[in-house]
């Protein structure tokens, strides 16, 4: 007997990119070879002080709850983080640990939107915004960008989309699935569009912040106008910066009253984010950043590599990441040109059926015609990957 589920559930999808990886590691288990061009996640280990911190926490017993919002340590470890790298200054209410950054954007959604309201979101876009926006009963607002603008908004589009609705603005640069990065100029033309709406709450994703080299330094859009201070929530974490997916943490800065609201949320869903887990992401913090450095340098040199592959195949145009670990070229001419395959869905299908190559369909970021490639995985499966793609295409 299928059991009804509730109208929240049926209206949303599961999260493609996780499906994509459950797909390819499924066929993996019947046998076949998969390069998997889909997860993104770092493949490098955790750093070893970081693990070590861990396993020293779980030696000294501390695996009982913690309070709600996180330990005092990490939360001191957060707000001293964000003074040295973002300049931004916060204190302890201000702080709310939670089980990874997309559990902190959920809390936020939850926290602060009602049925009706509308959020703003640029696609292409993470996959979970929209869907975590309609748990919290809101509309989304999607604002479309093109090749020419290099996929991004500009404070015109942003204007246009704003009405006595609009409760929350998304922003994540460098973007997961295009790569590319406001700059600081862009970044202060959308914040002028902003500073005139203060019960727009504007949400940095800032997750990808230290995974950049088209630009000499990060900044978001509270760096560059500090007057949006009062109505922005910055959202990061460890996972993508040190290989800590699987340990779930991430953070949220912003206002009191809104964080504080967070965490009551926090407090009847999962209550505490893992004690241990906790300890690891403190030492991430305190410790030797130059894992930082050296992975940004190994991501560079695979995005070089793929980045001109890709670019000699027909009918595939990719534009220059300046940070992640994604590229996100347009396969439109390949569609064309092929009979069988009407649209990137059916691309990305064929591409794991035949050519052995997991990627994520465009459509599945609000960007038909796309495909997204995540390049973190190692230089040998993406050779391999490249030669597949192309044989598969030509
Ligand atoms: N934001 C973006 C743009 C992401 O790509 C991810 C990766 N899943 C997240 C947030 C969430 O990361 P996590 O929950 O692992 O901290
Ligand atoms: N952020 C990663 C991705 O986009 C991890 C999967 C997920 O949580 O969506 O592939």
């Amino acid at each position: 007997m299928d059991v009804k589920i509730s109208q929240r559930a049926a209206s949303i999808k599961p999260s493609p990119t996780l499906a994509v990886s459950a797909k390819a590691g499924q066929l993996r288990a019947e046998g076949r070879d998969i390069i998997g061009l889909g997860a993104g996640e770092p493949d490098f280990d955790t750093p070893e002080h970081i693990k070590q911190a861990a396993i020293q926490a779980l030696n000294e017993g501390f695996t009982k709850y913690t309070a709600v919002g996180g330990t005092a340590g990490l939360i001191q470890a957060i707000i001293q983080k964000f003074k040295r790298e973002n300049d931004l200054e916060y204190s302890t209410d201000q702080i709310l640990v939670s089980c990874g950054c997309k559990h902190s954007l959920y809390n936020l959604m939850q926290a602060l939107l009602n049925a009706g309201d509308e959020v703003i979101i640029p696609a292409p876009y993470w996959v979970s915004y929209p869907d975590m926006a309609k748990l919290a009963g809101a509309e989304t607002v999607i604002i479309k960008t093109n090749a020419e603008g290099n996929l991004k908004i500009t404070p015109e589009q942003l204007q246009a989309a704003i009405t006595s609705k609009t409760r929350l603005f998304i922003l994540n640069s460098p973007s997961n699935p295009t790569g590319v990065c406001y700059t600081p100029d862009e970044l202060a033309s959308l914040g002028k569009v902003l500073a005139n709406h203060p019960d727009i709450v504007i949400a940095t994703d800032d997750i990808y912040e230290h995974i950049l080299w088209g630009q000499e330094s990060f900044q978001n859009i509270v760096n560059v106008c500090p007057d949006l201070y009062d109505h922005t929530v910055v959202l990061n974490g460890v996972s993508k910066a040190y290989s800590m997916t699987g340990w779930r943490i991430g953070y949220a800065g912003g206002p009191a009253s809104l964080i504080q609201a967070m965490k009551k949320i926090q407090s009847q869903s999962t209550s505490n984010p893992t004690s241990i887990s906790q300890v690891a992401a403190q030492a991430a913090l305190e410790g030797d950043q130059s894992y930082i450095n050296t992975s940004n340098k190994i991501f560079k040199e695979r995005h070089d590599f793929v980045h001109e592959q890709l670019n000699k195949i027909e009918g595939i145009e990719c534009h220059a990441s300046e940070g992640t670990f994604y590229l996100f070229p347009n396969f439109q001419g390949v569609i064309d040109r092929m009979e069988n395959i009407n649209n990137d869905i059916e691309l990305a299908e064929y591409l794991l059926e035949q050519g052995e190559i997991a990627m994520v369909p465009g459509s599945a970021f609000g960007a038909p015609g796309y495909i997204r490639l995540s390049f973190a995985t190692s230089m040998e499966n993406l050779q391999k990957g490249m030669e597949r793609l192309e044989k598969a295409l030509t």
